[in-house]
Order: structure tokens, then sequence, then C-alpha cells
């Protein structure tokens, strides 16, 4: 067995692939660091693009059987109008209330 062009370009996709998730940790924990949030579920006041209706939306970074990963956004469902946008959570993170 050799060491070829193949394993060679797993072996980069693998660090390239690693490197993007470590990146969204960190800008995930930073960000929740500056807003003073504590613990790992983090909350983020979203506005619907659909109906304009304001709600809070708790998430676990990394982690999510409802919506679609996409980076700082999730494509996921308004739970107001139940219709599919894509909502910035990172950027829109808020402080939890204690407790
Ligand atoms: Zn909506």
């Amino acid at each position: 067995m050799t060491f070829g062009p193949l394993a060679i370009a797993i072996t980069a996709v693998a660090v390239v692939g690693i490197g993007i998730f470590a990146y969204y940790l960190a800008m995930v924990v930073s960000k929740g660091r500056r807003v003073g949030t504590r613990g790992i579920v983090q909350r983020s006041r979203l506005t619907c693009p659909k109906c304009g209706k304001e709600f809070d939306y708790d998430w676990i970074p990394g982690g999510s059987l409802t919506a679609v990963r996409l980076g700082p956004s999730r494509y996921m469902a308004c739970p107001i109008c139940h219709k599919w946008s894509v909502f910035p959570i990172v950027q829109n993170l808020v402080e939890r209330p204690p407790g």
C-alpha cells in the first residue's frame, strides 16, 4: 500500500473540516462570553422575515435535530408562522436570565 494522492486529498479535507469546525466553535464561545452567556445553551432573539414577529430561540452549539446548520446561521421553521427561513442565530445572541 502506497501513500498516494487520494490519501493526501482525504487528509487535506479532514484537516480543513476540523479547522472550520474549530473556528465555528471558537466564534460561538467568544460571542457567548461577550454577552455574558453562561453554560452551553445559547439564546438568540430572532425576528422572522416571513411574519415579522420576534421570538427567543434556545440552542446548543453544534447540535440540533430540528434545524439545518449553516455555520453562524440556521435554517429552521418559525415557531409562530411555521414558515422556513434562515436565521442568523449567532449574530442575535442575547443574555439568558439566570436560572
Ligand atoms: Zn414567522
